[in-house]
Protein backbone atom coordinates (compact mmCIF):
# COMPACT_ATOMS: atom_id res chain seq x y z
CA UNK A 1 0.00 0.00 0.00
CA UNK A 2 1.55 3.27 -0.51
CA UNK A 3 0.80 5.69 1.78
CA UNK A 4 -1.32 8.63 -0.77
CA UNK A 5 -2.64 11.07 1.70
CA UNK A 6 1.46 12.04 2.19
CA UNK A 7 2.09 12.64 -1.61
CA UNK A 8 2.77 16.46 -0.81
CA UNK A 9 5.90 15.53 1.23
CA UNK A 10 9.04 14.52 -1.10
CA UNK A 11 10.51 11.28 0.05
CA UNK A 12 13.88 9.59 -1.13
CA UNK A 13 15.98 6.99 -0.02
CA UNK A 14 19.65 8.25 -1.06
CA UNK A 15 21.25 6.27 2.21
CA UNK A 16 19.58 3.10 0.87
CA UNK A 17 20.28 3.51 -2.50
CA UNK A 18 24.11 4.58 -2.06
CA UNK A 19 25.17 1.98 0.13
CA UNK A 20 23.53 -1.67 -0.33
CA UNK A 21 26.19 -2.44 1.54
CA UNK A 22 24.81 -1.17 4.63
CA UNK A 23 21.55 -1.91 4.76
CA UNK A 24 18.75 -4.99 4.03
CA UNK A 25 16.09 -3.69 2.34
CA UNK A 26 13.07 -4.67 5.09
CA UNK A 27 9.26 -4.42 6.07
CA UNK A 28 7.45 -3.38 9.12
CA UNK A 29 5.84 -6.37 10.75
CA UNK A 30 2.28 -5.97 10.40
CA UNK A 31 0.51 -4.61 13.40
CA UNK A 32 -2.44 -5.82 14.43
CA UNK A 33 -4.85 -3.01 15.38
CA UNK A 34 -2.95 0.31 15.31
CA UNK A 35 -3.93 3.04 17.06
CA UNK A 36 -2.28 6.85 17.32
CA UNK A 37 -1.13 7.48 21.21
CA UNK A 38 0.48 10.92 20.47
CA UNK A 39 1.39 12.73 17.34
CA UNK A 40 3.90 15.38 17.09
CA UNK A 41 1.63 18.33 15.06
CA UNK A 42 4.07 21.14 15.77
CA UNK A 43 6.97 18.45 14.27
CA UNK A 44 4.78 17.39 11.48
CA UNK A 45 4.02 20.68 9.89
CA UNK A 46 7.59 21.67 9.90
CA UNK A 47 8.21 18.48 8.06
CA UNK A 48 5.56 19.06 5.78
CA UNK A 49 2.93 16.50 6.67
CA UNK A 50 -0.49 17.33 7.40
CA UNK A 51 -1.54 16.68 11.02
CA UNK A 52 -4.82 15.73 10.04
CA UNK A 53 -4.03 13.35 7.64
CA UNK A 54 -1.29 11.64 10.02
CA UNK A 55 -3.95 10.88 12.62
CA UNK A 56 -6.03 9.47 10.13
CA UNK A 57 -6.14 5.57 9.07
CA UNK A 58 -3.45 6.47 6.08
CA UNK A 59 -1.21 8.50 8.19
CA UNK A 60 -1.19 6.36 11.29
CA UNK A 61 -0.61 3.14 8.42
CA UNK A 62 2.47 5.18 7.41
CA UNK A 63 3.47 5.95 10.74
CA UNK A 64 3.69 2.09 11.28
CA UNK A 65 5.57 0.98 8.54
CA UNK A 66 2.34 -0.53 6.59
CA UNK A 67 2.05 2.30 4.17
CA UNK A 68 5.73 3.53 2.43
CA UNK A 69 5.39 6.82 0.71
CA UNK A 70 6.12 5.87 -3.25
CA UNK A 71 9.80 5.56 -4.47
CA UNK A 72 11.28 4.97 -1.30
CA UNK A 73 12.61 1.33 -0.33
CA UNK A 74 12.52 0.57 4.27
CA UNK A 75 16.02 -0.76 4.77
CA UNK A 76 17.26 -1.93 8.40
CA UNK A 77 20.67 -0.19 8.34
CA UNK A 78 23.84 -2.51 9.38
CA UNK A 79 26.45 -0.81 12.16
CA UNK A 80 28.78 -2.33 14.11
CA UNK A 81 29.40 -1.36 17.94
CA UNK A 82 31.78 -0.85 20.78
CA UNK A 83 29.13 -2.03 23.57
CA UNK A 84 30.31 -1.38 27.53
CA UNK A 85 34.07 -1.16 25.87
CA UNK A 86 33.55 -5.05 24.19
CA UNK A 87 33.18 -4.83 20.04
CA UNK A 88 30.20 -6.43 18.49
CA UNK A 89 31.18 -6.39 14.53
CA UNK A 90 27.32 -7.12 13.40
CA UNK A 91 24.65 -5.02 15.47
CA UNK A 92 22.58 -3.39 13.12
CA UNK A 93 18.88 -2.26 13.37
CA UNK A 94 17.47 -5.62 15.45
CA UNK A 95 13.89 -3.91 15.52
CA UNK A 96 13.85 -0.80 13.76
CA UNK A 97 13.78 0.32 9.49
CA UNK A 98 15.01 4.09 8.11
CA UNK A 99 11.96 4.54 6.27
CA UNK A 100 13.31 7.17 4.06
CA UNK A 101 14.25 10.39 4.00
CA UNK A 102 11.91 13.66 4.38
CA UNK A 103 13.48 16.29 2.06
CA UNK A 104 12.80 20.14 2.38
CA UNK A 105 12.68 22.94 0.36
CA UNK A 106 16.23 23.68 0.79
CA UNK A 107 17.29 20.01 0.29
CA UNK A 108 18.10 19.20 3.68
CA UNK A 109 16.94 15.49 4.42
CA UNK A 110 15.76 13.94 7.65
CA UNK A 111 15.32 10.34 7.99
CA UNK A 112 12.05 8.69 9.02
CA UNK A 113 12.94 5.69 11.17
CA UNK A 114 10.33 3.52 12.79
CA UNK A 115 11.70 1.69 16.41
CA UNK A 116 10.01 -0.96 17.49
CA UNK A 117 8.55 -2.16 13.80
CA UNK A 118 9.47 -5.95 14.17
CA UNK A 119 12.37 -8.74 13.42
CA UNK A 120 14.71 -7.57 10.96
CA UNK A 121 18.12 -9.72 9.76
CA UNK A 122 19.72 -7.96 12.33
CA UNK A 123 17.67 -8.91 15.27
CA UNK A 124 19.74 -11.79 16.54
CA UNK A 125 17.64 -13.58 19.97
CA UNK A 126 15.37 -10.08 20.02
CA UNK A 127 11.71 -9.66 19.06
CA UNK A 128 11.78 -6.53 17.35
CA UNK A 129 9.24 -5.45 19.67
CA UNK A 130 8.95 -2.49 21.66
CA UNK A 131 6.76 -1.55 24.92
CA UNK A 132 4.41 1.62 25.02
CA UNK A 133 6.10 2.38 28.18
CA UNK A 134 9.83 3.03 26.44
CA UNK A 135 8.99 4.53 23.42
CA UNK A 136 6.99 7.21 25.14
CA UNK A 137 9.90 7.90 27.30
CA UNK A 138 12.03 8.24 24.25
CA UNK A 139 9.42 10.43 22.90
CA UNK A 140 8.99 12.63 25.86
CA UNK A 141 12.66 13.07 26.81
CA UNK A 142 13.97 13.92 23.44
CA UNK A 143 11.29 16.48 23.16
CA UNK A 144 12.19 17.97 26.05
CA UNK A 145 16.08 17.84 25.21
CA UNK A 146 14.84 19.78 22.01
CA UNK A 147 13.09 22.13 23.68
CA UNK A 148 16.09 22.52 25.84
CA UNK A 149 18.03 23.50 22.71
CA UNK A 150 20.25 20.72 23.16
CA UNK A 151 20.71 18.98 19.58
CA UNK A 152 18.59 15.17 19.34
CA UNK A 153 16.81 13.27 17.12
CA UNK A 154 13.00 13.91 17.30
CA UNK A 155 9.80 11.87 18.16
CA UNK A 156 6.81 12.32 15.52
CA UNK A 157 4.47 9.80 17.06
CA UNK A 158 3.48 6.66 19.30
CA UNK A 159 1.35 4.27 18.17
CA UNK A 160 0.37 0.99 19.63
CA UNK A 161 0.37 -1.51 17.47
CA UNK A 162 -2.59 -4.03 19.17
CA UNK A 163 0.07 -6.68 19.70
CA UNK A 164 1.54 -7.73 23.21
CA UNK A 165 5.10 -7.39 24.11
CA UNK A 166 6.49 -10.02 26.38
CA UNK A 167 8.89 -8.51 29.09
CA UNK A 168 8.80 -9.04 32.60
CA UNK A 169 5.58 -9.14 32.19
CA UNK A 170 3.00 -8.82 29.03
CA UNK A 171 2.80 -5.00 27.64
CA UNK A 172 1.13 -3.35 25.06
CA UNK A 173 3.93 -2.98 21.91
CA UNK A 174 4.44 0.29 20.23
CA UNK A 175 6.13 1.74 16.84
CA UNK A 176 7.83 5.08 18.10
CA UNK A 177 8.47 7.22 14.58
CA UNK A 178 11.65 9.24 14.93
CA UNK A 179 13.37 11.96 12.74
CA UNK A 180 16.98 12.25 12.48
CA UNK A 181 19.24 14.22 10.51
CA UNK A 182 20.36 10.97 9.99
CA UNK A 183 21.13 7.89 11.95
CA UNK A 184 24.33 6.99 10.72
CA UNK A 185 26.47 6.75 13.26
CA UNK A 186 30.64 5.92 14.93
CA UNK A 187 28.98 1.83 14.75
CA UNK A 188 28.28 2.85 10.74
CA UNK A 189 32.11 3.44 10.21
CA UNK A 190 33.15 0.81 12.00
CA UNK A 191 30.69 -1.51 10.24
CA UNK A 192 31.96 -0.33 6.93
CA UNK A 193 35.95 -0.27 7.92
CA UNK A 194 35.28 -4.18 8.63
CA UNK A 195 34.04 -4.65 5.15
CA UNK A 196 37.79 -4.55 3.59
CA UNK A 197 36.70 -1.89 0.92
CA UNK A 198 38.35 1.65 1.42
CA UNK A 199 36.51 2.62 -1.17
CA UNK A 200 33.15 2.30 1.08
CA UNK A 201 34.53 3.85 3.54
CA UNK A 202 35.36 6.60 1.66
CA UNK A 203 31.90 7.14 -0.03
CA UNK A 204 30.42 6.83 3.82
CA UNK A 205 32.80 9.55 4.60
CA UNK A 206 31.48 11.98 1.39
CA UNK A 207 28.25 10.84 2.25
CA UNK A 208 28.03 12.26 5.70
CA UNK A 209 30.58 15.32 4.31
CA UNK A 210 28.42 16.21 2.36
CA UNK A 211 25.13 15.73 4.25
CA UNK A 212 26.36 16.86 7.95
CA UNK A 213 29.48 18.58 7.93
CA UNK A 214 30.19 20.45 4.16
CA UNK A 215 32.61 22.75 5.30
CA UNK A 216 35.00 19.90 4.94
CA UNK A 217 35.16 19.65 1.47
CA UNK A 218 37.02 22.82 1.40
CA UNK A 219 39.72 21.69 3.40
CA UNK A 220 43.56 20.36 2.00
CA UNK A 221 42.40 17.04 3.49
CA UNK A 222 38.70 16.61 3.94
CA UNK A 223 38.76 13.45 5.87
CA UNK A 224 40.65 15.14 9.06
CA UNK A 225 38.19 18.10 8.76
CA UNK A 226 35.74 15.85 9.27
CA UNK A 227 37.23 14.17 11.99
CA UNK A 228 38.00 17.65 13.58
CA UNK A 229 34.12 18.58 12.58
CA UNK A 230 32.53 15.69 14.07
CA UNK A 231 34.75 15.79 17.24
CA UNK A 232 33.49 19.62 17.53
CA UNK A 233 29.69 18.45 17.72
CA UNK A 234 30.59 15.61 19.87
CA UNK A 235 32.10 17.88 21.96
CA UNK A 236 29.74 20.70 22.51
CA UNK A 237 26.84 17.97 22.69
CA UNK A 238 28.75 16.84 25.66
CA UNK A 239 29.40 19.86 27.20
CA UNK A 240 25.09 20.74 26.66
CA UNK A 241 24.36 17.42 28.39
CA UNK A 242 26.62 18.17 31.55
CA UNK A 243 25.27 21.50 31.86
CA UNK A 244 21.44 19.86 32.34
CA UNK A 245 22.23 17.31 34.36
CA UNK A 246 21.63 14.37 31.54
CA UNK A 247 23.06 11.08 31.77
CA UNK A 248 22.66 9.21 28.50
CA UNK A 249 23.73 5.88 29.89
CA UNK A 250 24.66 3.66 26.49
CA UNK A 251 27.43 5.59 24.51
CA UNK A 252 28.26 2.54 23.02
CA UNK A 253 29.58 3.47 19.52
CA UNK A 254 26.59 2.62 17.68
CA UNK A 255 24.81 4.98 19.62
CA UNK A 256 26.96 8.17 18.88
CA UNK A 257 26.26 10.07 15.82
CA UNK A 258 28.10 11.74 12.95
CA UNK A 259 25.97 13.89 12.99
CA UNK A 260 26.04 15.34 17.03
CA UNK A 261 22.82 14.50 17.94
CA UNK A 262 21.50 12.73 20.75
CA UNK A 263 20.50 9.30 19.63
CA UNK A 264 18.96 6.46 21.44
CA UNK A 265 16.78 7.10 24.75
CA UNK A 266 17.46 4.31 26.77
CA UNK A 267 18.18 4.38 30.23
CA UNK A 268 19.59 7.48 30.46
CA UNK A 269 17.79 9.94 33.02
CA UNK A 270 18.68 13.71 34.27
CA UNK A 271 19.91 13.89 37.91
CA UNK A 272 18.33 15.78 40.83
CA UNK A 273 21.11 16.01 43.34
CA UNK A 274 24.45 16.71 41.61
CA UNK A 275 26.64 13.93 42.13
CA UNK A 276 29.32 12.93 39.31
CA UNK A 277 28.94 9.10 40.26
CA UNK A 278 25.55 9.52 39.10
CA UNK A 279 24.54 5.95 37.09
CA UNK A 280 20.80 5.41 36.02
CA UNK A 281 21.38 2.07 33.87
CA UNK A 282 20.62 -1.01 36.16
CA UNK A 283 23.42 -2.69 33.48
CA UNK A 284 25.86 -0.21 33.73
CA UNK A 285 27.87 -1.65 36.67
CA UNK A 286 31.38 -0.10 36.91
CA UNK A 287 29.84 2.99 36.35
CA UNK A 288 31.25 3.68 32.73
CA UNK A 289 28.49 5.94 31.67
CA UNK A 290 28.65 7.54 34.81
CA UNK A 291 27.61 11.46 34.30
CA UNK A 292 31.07 12.63 35.62
CA UNK A 293 32.56 10.27 32.12
CA UNK A 294 30.91 11.41 29.34
CA UNK A 295 33.16 13.79 27.90
CA UNK A 296 36.04 10.68 28.06
CA UNK A 297 33.82 8.08 26.56
CA UNK A 298 32.62 10.63 23.75
CA UNK A 299 36.58 11.05 23.30
CA UNK A 300 37.05 7.51 22.97
CA UNK A 301 34.26 6.39 20.94
CA UNK A 302 36.01 9.82 18.81
CA UNK A 303 38.95 7.45 19.09
CA UNK A 304 37.08 4.34 17.38
CA UNK A 305 35.97 6.56 14.33
CA UNK A 306 39.54 7.97 14.25
CA UNK A 307 40.23 4.44 13.02
CA UNK A 308 38.06 3.79 11.06
CA UNK A 309 39.35 7.27 8.73
CA UNK A 310 42.93 6.16 8.86
CA UNK A 311 43.18 5.18 5.61
CA UNK A 312 41.40 7.88 4.37
CA UNK A 313 44.03 10.32 5.64
CA UNK A 314 47.02 9.85 4.07
CA UNK A 315 48.57 6.68 2.45
CA UNK A 316 51.07 6.26 4.71
CA UNK A 317 50.24 4.65 7.82
CA UNK A 318 52.07 6.20 10.07
CA UNK A 319 51.43 9.91 8.92
CA UNK A 320 47.57 8.85 9.41
CA UNK A 321 48.06 8.34 12.75
CA UNK A 322 49.83 11.05 13.73
CA UNK A 323 47.53 12.99 12.11
CA UNK A 324 44.21 11.56 13.07
CA UNK A 325 46.15 11.46 17.21
CA UNK A 326 47.10 15.75 16.62
CA UNK A 327 43.30 16.17 16.12
CA UNK A 328 41.71 13.81 18.81
CA UNK A 329 44.26 15.65 21.39
CA UNK A 330 42.31 18.83 20.45
CA UNK A 331 39.17 17.14 21.94
CA UNK A 332 39.75 18.08 25.87
CA UNK A 333 40.03 21.97 24.45
CA UNK A 334 37.47 21.54 22.34
CA UNK A 335 35.38 20.36 25.19
CA UNK A 336 36.61 23.22 27.73
CA UNK A 337 35.74 25.52 25.57
CA UNK A 338 31.99 24.72 25.15
CA UNK A 339 31.69 23.99 28.34
CA UNK A 340 33.06 27.35 29.48
CA UNK A 341 30.59 28.92 26.32
CA UNK A 342 27.59 27.09 28.54
CA UNK A 343 28.76 27.28 31.89
CA UNK A 344 29.13 30.73 31.78
CA UNK A 345 26.09 31.42 30.54
CA UNK A 346 24.18 29.65 32.62
CA UNK A 347 25.93 32.11 35.50
CA UNK A 348 25.37 34.94 33.74
CA UNK A 349 28.87 36.00 32.54
CA UNK A 350 29.75 37.64 29.67
CA UNK A 351 32.08 35.83 27.44
CA UNK A 352 35.35 36.76 26.96
CA UNK A 353 36.96 34.53 24.78
CA UNK A 354 40.38 36.54 24.86
CA UNK A 355 40.98 36.19 28.20
CA UNK A 356 42.60 32.69 29.27
CA UNK A 357 42.68 33.98 32.74
CA UNK A 358 39.09 35.24 33.40
CA UNK A 359 38.11 31.77 31.53
CA UNK A 360 40.31 29.71 33.88
CA UNK A 361 38.81 31.82 36.38
CA UNK A 362 35.16 31.28 35.89
CA UNK A 363 35.72 27.78 35.19
CA UNK A 364 37.00 27.42 38.72
CA UNK A 365 34.12 29.20 40.42
CA UNK A 366 31.67 27.02 38.53
CA UNK A 367 33.66 23.79 39.44
CA UNK A 368 33.02 25.25 42.98
CA UNK A 369 29.71 25.84 42.71
CA UNK A 370 29.66 22.21 41.52
CA UNK A 371 31.11 20.73 44.89
CA UNK A 372 29.04 22.22 47.14
CA UNK A 373 25.90 21.06 45.24
CA UNK A 374 27.54 17.96 45.63
CA UNK A 375 28.67 18.16 49.15
CA UNK A 376 24.98 19.30 50.21
CA UNK A 377 23.50 16.73 47.76
CA UNK A 378 21.22 20.18 46.15
CA UNK A 379 19.38 19.40 43.06
CA UNK A 380 21.46 21.05 40.16
CA UNK A 381 18.25 22.25 38.06
CA UNK A 382 17.49 24.67 41.10
CA UNK A 383 20.20 25.55 42.40
CA UNK A 384 21.52 27.59 38.54
CA UNK A 385 17.38 28.46 38.30
CA UNK A 386 17.74 30.49 41.47
CA UNK A 387 20.77 32.19 40.48
CA UNK A 388 18.55 34.45 38.73
CA UNK A 389 17.16 35.83 41.76
CA UNK A 390 20.78 36.40 43.40
CA UNK A 391 21.77 38.39 40.11
CA UNK A 392 18.32 40.68 40.75
CA UNK A 393 19.68 41.05 44.24
CA UNK A 394 18.00 38.26 46.53
CA UNK A 395 20.47 35.61 47.53
CA UNK A 396 17.72 33.54 49.84
CA UNK A 397 16.07 31.22 47.05
CA UNK A 398 19.17 29.75 46.38
CA UNK A 399 20.94 29.89 49.73
CA UNK A 400 18.02 28.09 50.98
CA UNK A 401 18.91 24.70 49.19
CA UNK A 402 22.18 24.41 50.90
CA UNK A 403 22.10 22.98 54.30
CA UNK A 404 24.82 24.54 55.69
CA UNK A 405 24.68 27.87 54.06
CA UNK A 406 28.46 29.17 55.34
CA UNK A 407 30.31 27.59 52.38
CA UNK A 408 27.39 29.19 49.67
CA UNK A 409 27.92 32.92 51.25
CA UNK A 410 31.66 32.75 50.64
CA UNK A 411 31.08 31.80 47.11
CA UNK A 412 28.18 34.12 46.76
CA UNK A 413 31.28 36.74 47.39
CA UNK A 414 33.17 35.72 45.09
CA UNK A 415 30.45 35.55 42.94
CA UNK A 416 29.17 38.85 42.96
CA UNK A 417 32.82 40.60 42.68
CA UNK A 418 33.18 38.71 39.22
CA UNK A 419 29.45 40.00 38.30
CA UNK A 420 30.61 43.62 39.40
CA UNK A 421 33.34 42.99 36.82
CA UNK A 422 31.22 43.23 33.79
CA UNK A 423 29.24 46.54 32.99
CA UNK A 424 25.75 44.36 31.98
CA UNK A 425 22.50 45.66 33.86
CA UNK A 426 22.00 42.86 36.19
CA UNK A 427 17.81 42.42 35.08
CA UNK A 428 18.74 41.99 31.38
CA UNK A 429 22.01 39.11 32.81
CA UNK A 430 18.88 38.13 34.72
CA UNK A 431 16.78 37.15 32.12
CA UNK A 432 19.10 35.74 29.76
CA UNK A 433 19.79 33.46 32.68
CA UNK A 434 16.62 32.46 32.80
CA UNK A 435 16.75 31.28 29.46
CA UNK A 436 19.75 28.40 29.56
CA UNK A 437 18.90 27.04 33.42
CA UNK A 438 15.07 25.66 33.15
CA UNK A 439 13.03 25.26 35.74
CA UNK A 440 11.18 21.93 34.30
CA UNK A 441 12.75 18.80 32.85
CA UNK A 442 11.69 15.36 32.99
CA UNK A 443 12.26 14.45 36.67
CA UNK A 444 12.17 10.76 37.10
CA UNK A 445 9.36 10.15 39.34
CA UNK A 446 6.94 12.35 37.03
CA UNK A 447 7.83 10.66 33.46
CA UNK A 448 7.76 7.22 35.96
CA UNK A 449 4.40 8.26 37.11
CA UNK A 450 3.35 9.50 33.16
CA UNK A 451 4.26 6.35 31.73
CA UNK A 452 2.78 3.59 34.18
CA UNK A 453 -0.66 5.89 33.96
CA UNK A 454 0.12 5.76 29.80
CA UNK A 455 0.92 2.31 30.15
CA UNK A 456 -2.36 1.38 32.16
CA UNK A 457 -4.27 3.68 29.29
CA UNK A 458 -4.19 7.30 30.44
CA UNK A 459 -2.69 9.46 28.80
CA UNK A 460 -3.11 12.86 30.66
CA UNK A 461 -0.24 13.05 32.93
CA UNK A 462 1.91 12.00 29.80
CA UNK A 463 0.05 15.01 27.72
CA UNK A 464 0.92 17.47 30.43
CA UNK A 465 4.33 16.34 30.99
CA UNK A 466 5.51 16.52 27.64
CA UNK A 467 3.78 19.90 27.78
CA UNK A 468 5.45 21.48 31.10
CA UNK A 469 9.34 20.09 29.24
CA UNK A 470 8.71 21.33 25.86
CA UNK A 471 8.40 25.43 27.31
CA UNK A 472 11.51 24.36 30.44
CA UNK A 473 12.19 28.25 31.23
CA UNK A 474 8.67 29.87 31.20
CA UNK A 475 7.26 29.55 34.68
CA UNK A 476 3.88 28.90 34.32
CA UNK A 477 1.47 29.47 37.82
CA UNK A 478 0.52 25.22 38.67
CA UNK A 479 3.31 23.79 37.72
CA UNK A 480 5.55 23.88 40.98
CA UNK A 481 5.21 20.64 41.39
CA UNK A 482 7.23 19.96 37.80
CA UNK A 483 10.09 22.19 39.26
CA UNK A 484 11.27 19.97 42.54
CA UNK A 485 12.46 16.74 42.67
CA UNK A 486 10.55 13.54 44.41
CA UNK A 487 9.77 14.48 48.06
CA UNK A 488 11.85 11.72 49.75
CA UNK A 489 15.04 12.12 47.79
CA UNK A 490 15.32 15.68 48.25
CA UNK A 491 15.59 17.21 51.78
CA UNK A 492 16.73 20.56 51.04
CA UNK A 493 13.97 21.48 48.12
CA UNK A 494 11.09 20.87 50.43
CA UNK A 495 12.34 23.44 52.70
CA UNK A 496 12.52 25.51 49.66
CA UNK A 497 9.21 24.66 48.36
CA UNK A 498 7.28 26.51 51.10
CA UNK A 499 8.94 29.75 51.05
P1 LIG B 1 20.24 -0.27 21.91
O1 LIG B 1 20.87 -0.64 23.21
O2 LIG B 1 18.75 0.01 22.00
O3 LIG B 1 20.96 0.81 21.22
O4 LIG B 1 20.30 -1.59 21.00
C1 LIG B 1 21.47 -2.31 20.78
C2 LIG B 1 21.25 -3.34 19.70
O5 LIG B 1 20.26 -4.30 20.09
C3 LIG B 1 20.77 -2.78 18.38
O6 LIG B 1 21.36 -3.53 17.38
C4 LIG B 1 19.27 -3.01 18.46
O7 LIG B 1 18.68 -3.07 17.18
C5 LIG B 1 19.21 -4.35 19.16
N1 LIG B 1 17.93 -4.57 19.87
C6 LIG B 1 17.52 -3.99 21.02
N2 LIG B 1 16.31 -4.43 21.37
C7 LIG B 1 15.91 -5.33 20.43
C8 LIG B 1 14.74 -6.16 20.23
N3 LIG B 1 13.73 -6.16 21.08
N4 LIG B 1 14.72 -6.95 19.13
C9 LIG B 1 15.74 -6.96 18.27
N5 LIG B 1 16.85 -6.24 18.40
C10 LIG B 1 16.95 -5.43 19.47
MG1 LIG C 1 21.14 1.93 19.69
Amino acid sequence: MEAEALIEVRFDDSFARAFPELCEPWQAEPSPDPRLLVLNRDLATQLGFDPGALEGPEGVAFLVGAAIPAGVQPVAQAYAGHQFGGFAPRLGDGRALLIGEVVDQEGGRRDIHLKGSGRTPFARGGDGRAAVGPMLREYVISEAMHALGIPTTRSLAVVTTGAQVTRERLLPGAVLTRVAASHIRVGTFQYAALQRDPALVQRLADHVIARHHPQAVESENPYVELLRSVIDVQASLVARWMAVGFVHGVMNTDNTTISGETIDYGPCAFMDAFDPATVFSSIDHGGRYAYGNQSQIAQWNLARLAETLLPLIAADPEEAVERATEVLHTFAGNYREHWGTTVRAKLGLRDRHDDELLLADDLLLADDLLAMLHQQQVDLTSAFRQLSSLVRGDARPARVLFGDPAPFDAWVDRYRTRLAMQAADPAVVAAEMDRVNPLYIPRNHRVEEALDAATAGDLDPFRRLVDVVSQPFDERPGLEGYAVPAPHGGRPYRTFCGT
